[in-house]
């Protein structure tokens, strides 16, 4: 294909209607058409990237193979298309800000004054079209947090505003996701916040081309009619988007909507045959009508936010899907843990999974977990900080170390069994310093991570600072704690495996950025396998 084509989607009315998971629908859709499609995501904030934020501020951070701290939406893009993103899918305004104060100290604007516009919005423009170069896609969707009407989001509408000019209306189109809200009291759905949103974006300049009505009752004839009269849209672009049981049946649910058909015609590309999306519907049909049933303690602090762990929560989806599996998560807080109550709160579980973390709150609560599932003998899996607690845990407690400890939480320990990596010793600014990315890692045969991959060589995704301290490694293996994966580089250890236990797996590698759809994570696949074994055990 030649002309690459773009497709931006803004949000009006409220925020979290779900843009992120309506891009990644028509991307679905338009990849399985056979089209190579890409998402990406332009956020207003000021920090450069989300790295540096609070879970409870933006939900999870999500990392790219490239090492790009990222927002939790580039995980649903990858989760749909099963495609990588990288650095460039995600571009805050802080970015874009970075860049153009860092042109102009280099010179290049010398003599100019630099404004909003046009050297922010150009450099936007710049940063929208810039997949394009790759000459790997045919179609970009891009995504703009936020609703239409922020202020801080003004200079990214400006800057779609010429793109589409620029690119042509065949090339470059505008959804526009908003909320029908209904009003019980008179039992009406209501267009009025809608119109109120598109009038907002035609003040800028913009006519959306496709509106996607986000509502908890189904929009008839009747409010498309007058969606359509009063929206300046052709009735057939006005597309409902009710709520979904899950979010995988968005895809499903817009395919019945035809919004991928609506999007080839307005880019004048030919509609072809129907999508079979076979995979999708078996998922879904695995995902609906469950054989097994477990309940997973997921132990964190940041468990008031659910999307704090999305990838996570996604992960068990995927792979309970393919257990036939429903997963509950259980969110327990790892401050409320201690030795007295451990029994009652972990006890009923059928696996016990420790989060990844930052800093000292709710990490002795996070080592008794640990300690409660490897004697109960309760499958557990540990992730990042995860796998760290266990080793801490296992330290004190197995090999004797009472003094055991991170020097994250306990700098002056004698013990230091997880310490700063070495190339972190030297760094002291925060944004984008950490062990971030794909890494590969080399598993010895015979373990359990071995058989639940297949194979000896992978790679997944890091994101920390602190690791294993390798002076300790021969202790821990006489014990019986393995050093199942380890960087074939560096010697990093990655996994920690028990032996003599049904399955205690911790890793310093994030395995759930990889989950997909069509490809459900190994690890997350042979820890629920586990747990349904505990759970029939217990019978
Ligand atoms: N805080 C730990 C480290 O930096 C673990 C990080 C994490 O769980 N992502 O090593």
């Amino acid at each position: 294909m030649g002309q690459v084509k773009y497709v931006f989607v803004t949000g009006g009315v409220t925020s979290s209607l779900g843009k992120g998971i309506i891009s990644a629908s028509l991307g679905k859709l338009l990849s399985a058409r056979g089209l190579r499609v890409t998402i990406q995501k332009f956020d207003p904030y000021i920090n450069i990237d989300p790295g540096t934020l609070n879970p409870y501020e933006h939900g999870e951070c999500y990392v790219t193979e490239d090492g790009a701290e990222t927002d939790l939406d580039l995980g649903h893009y990858e989760r749909f298309l099963a495609e990588n993103t990288s650095q460039k899918n995600n571009v805050t305004t802080g970015r874009i800000y970075n860049n153009v104060i860092t042109k102009e100290r280099e010179g290049e604007y010398l003599g100019k004054t630099v404004q909003v516009i046009p050297h922010i919005t150009d450099e936007i423009k710049r940063s929208f079209i810039a997949l394009g170069y790759t000459g790997n896609y045919d179609v970009i969707i891009t995504e703009i947090g936020g609703s239409v009407g922020d202020i801080e989001s003004l200079p990214f509408i400006e800057a779609m505003r010429q793109t589409k000019w620029e690119l042509g209306h065949e090339n470059c189109i505008v959804i526009h996701l908003t909320l029908i809200p209904y009003l019980k009291a008179v039992g009406e759905l209501k267009t009025k916040p809608t119109q109120h949103s598109v009038k907002k974006l035609l003040e800028s300049g913009i006519q959306p081309d496709i509106l996607v009505c986000r509502s908890e009752r189904a929009i008839n004839t009747e409010i498309r009619k007058k969606l359509a009269l009063f929206c300046n849209v052709p009735i057939n672009s006005v597309i409902s988007s009710i709520d979904a049981k899950t979010i995988y049946d968005v895809p499903l649910l817009m395919r019945k909507e035809k919004l991928d058909e609506r999007v080839l015609e307005l880019f004048n590309l030919p509609i072809g045959e129907e999508p079979g999306l076979v995979y999708w519907k078996e998922f879904l049909t695995k995902l609906k009508n469950p054989v097994h049933e477990i309940k997973i303690a997921l132990v964190g602090k940041y468990i008031d936010l659910h999307d704090a762990y999305k990838s996570i929560a996604e992960g068990f989806i995927h792979a309970g899907a393919s257990n036939e599996c429903k997963v509950n998560i259980n969110w327990v807080s790892s401050e409320d843990i201690e030795s007295e109550n451990v029994a009652e709160i972990l006890g009923e579980h059928d696996g016990i999974l420790i989060a990844p973390g930052f800093g000292e709150r709710g990490v002795e609560g996070k080592i008794t977990a640990a300690k409660y599932a490897r004697e109960n003998k309760i499958p557990f899996f540990g992730i990042c900080l995860g796998l760290q607690v266990a080793i801490i845990e296992f330290g004190r407690n197995v090999l004797g170390l009472k003094n055991a400890a991170s020097t994250e939480t306990d700098p002056q320990t004698k013990e230091p069994i997880i310490d700063l990596m070495e190339e972190q010793k030297k760094i002291t600014k925060k944004g984008g310093t950490m062990r971030l990315g794909a890494y590969p890692c080399t598993l010895k045969e015979g373990t359990k991570v071995f058989e639940a991959y297949g194979s000896s060589e992978i790679s997944e995704r890091h994101r920390h600072r602190y690791e294993f301290n390798n002076e300790y490694l021969e202790k821990f293996e006489n014990k019986g704690m393995l050093a199942a994966g380890v960087n074939p580089d560096s010697n990093l250890v990655e996994i920690m495996e028990l032996k003599n236990h049904p399955w205690y797996v911790g890793t310093q590698f994030h395995p759930e950025y990889k989950s997909r759809v069509v490809e459900p994570h190994p690890l997350f696949s042979g820890f629920i396998k586990a747990a349904i074994n505990h759970k029939n055990k217990k019978k």
